[in-house]
């Protein structure tokens, strides 16, 4: 289906136009290597700045992680607060989260400004809790308002099943800033903004080799080339061996989405907020209403086995029917996955690898509102404004641990997996 598999998000495009493929040579002042929310992020601020700029994506804009996701939005890392605080220090922890703020605003501004009409925002997420800790909670609204002036509120069980209805859950912190949209619609349109602003735009254009140590540096396609003074290196969960250093900095880690048929009034007795809703599960369940409560669109589950499972729809089903049984025989229309890109210590990784040569990637599960931070910050450095992509230097491009890295990513989620279990089971037993 049009270049980007049968996803949700496909199927409900408004922009089809195809961009081309890159023949002959082509100058630029940056060149970008992905054309996935982090490289198109970078390339609208920088084509906006001025700089001339080419975007090179193996498949279609937004074909990645970006164009498939949960298209939740809101701040935050793909690890918690007290682990980043633990790595760097609580200062710098702050001023990191409020980078992933601004990440979201980031994209709010972008929807804004560019007038996009085939992108509703729906606010409000519910963090749900699958035990009961209510104090827990109330201690986190506390911090965050403290810290960040950031509004939380906790979400009492009653009012949690009132609109989930499901035993699994207890209370939820409810984010009224956070949003839900369609990311593939929105790299489409920050795709035509770079257009509009002297960009240009390739794709089916994977770069298969490259020049990166002169002044001018040099990425090649089957049929092109592109000479430049920066090249930007955003291939996400996808990074090849472009360049070895890193690809071995990530992991590569599947997760997956399904879309089930339209069933209103089954699925509206499940659930009954048109909001984002996850539990607070390492990897735990996502999802939300789609066409107006018509569907529902459910992500969960990883694995470092990066090819698509047989029987996908099936196993996806039996997950949503574990929380809601209500919803047995609800058909699942589509399922599909996608790779996000892991770094060891989990946080982004965003920098410079030698002069000119910029790398932005590694958003794991939480890439809306870092991809859009992590690549402002990268074409401010590259236009000169500021060295704010300094604040992520202390997470470096540290060695995925090669086949050990990918067997311990996956025993640590089954830890994490039985972990979570037996917490749940111990509410249960209490209740
Ligand atoms: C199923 C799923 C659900 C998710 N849900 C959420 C969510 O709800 N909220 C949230 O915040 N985050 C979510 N994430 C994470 C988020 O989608 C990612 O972190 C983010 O999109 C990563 O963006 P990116 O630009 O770094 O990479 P990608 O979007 O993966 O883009 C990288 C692009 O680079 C291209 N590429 C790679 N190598 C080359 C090459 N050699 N030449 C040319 N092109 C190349 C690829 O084709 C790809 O299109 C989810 C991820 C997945 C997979």
């Amino acid at each position: 289906m049009n270049g980007y598999g049968d996803t949700y998000y496909a199927r409900t495009l408004t922009d089809m136009a195809q961009h081309p493929s890159l023949e002959g040579l082509v100058a630029a002042d940056v060149a970008i290597v992905g054309g996935g929310l982090a490289g198109l992020t970078a390339a609208l601020d920088l084509a906006r700045s001025g700089r001339s700029v080419v975007v090179l994506e193996a498949e279609r804009v937004g074909w990645g992680a970006s164009g498939r996701n949960g298209g939740f939005v809101g701040p935050g890392y793909a690890t918690s607060h007290a682990n980043i605080a633990r790595m760097v220090g609580g200062e710098k922890a702050k001023a990191l989260h409020r980078l992933s703020i601004e990440g979201v605003r980031i994209v709010e501004e972008n929807i804004d400004s560019l007038a996009v009409s085939d992108n509703k925002r729906v606010y409000g997420k519910m963090s749900v809790l699958r035990y009961h800790d209510p104090e827990g909670l109330a201690r986190q609204c506390e911090m965050m308002q403290r810290e960040f002036g950031y509004h939380l509120d906790v979400m009492p069980t009653d009012a949690v099943r009132s609109v989930l209805r499901s035993p699994k859950y207890y209370q939820a912190l409810h984010d009224p800033a956070c949003f839900h949209f369609h990311p593939l619609n929105y790299a489409r349109a920050l795709a035509r903004a770079i257009e509009a602003n002297g960009g240009r735009i390739f794709e089916k254009s994977r770069v298969t080799g490259c020049d990166l140590n002169a002044a001018e540096k040099t990425v090649r396609t089957a049929r092109g080339e592109v000479r430049a003074r920066d090249v930007i290196l955003a291939g996400g969960g996808y990074t090849d061996n472009l360049v070895p250093r890193l690809r071995r900095s990530i992991l590569p880690i599947a997760t997956y989405v399904l879309l089930t048929e339209a069933a209103p009034e089954r699925i509206a007795a499940a659930v009954r907020t048109p909001m984002a809703i996850s539990d607070n599960r390492r990897a735990g369940d996502y999802y939300r209403l789609v066409d107006e409560g018509e569907r529902l669109l459910w992500g969960g589950r990883i694995t470092t086995r990066t090819t698509e499972p047989r029987r996908l729809a099936e196993m996806m089903q039996k997950t949503m029917v574990s929380t809601y049984p209500q919803l047995e025989g609800v058909r699942v229309e589509t399922a599909w996955s996608g790779l996000m890109g892991y770094a060891r210590h989990l946080m982004p990784l965003i920098g410079q690898l030698q002069p000119g040569v910029w790398y932005v990637f590694g958003f794991g599960g939480r890439g809306m509102n870092t991809t859009a931070i992590g690549g402002r910050v990268i074409a401010e450095g590259i236009l000169g404004l500021s060295d704010r992509y300094r604040l992520y230097e202390p997470f470096g491009l540290v060695w995925n641990g090669g086949p050990f890295g990918v067997a311990a990513a996956q025993l640590t989620y089954w830890t994490y997996q039985a972990m979570d279990l037996a917490k749940e089971r111990r509410a249960a037993r209490a209740a």
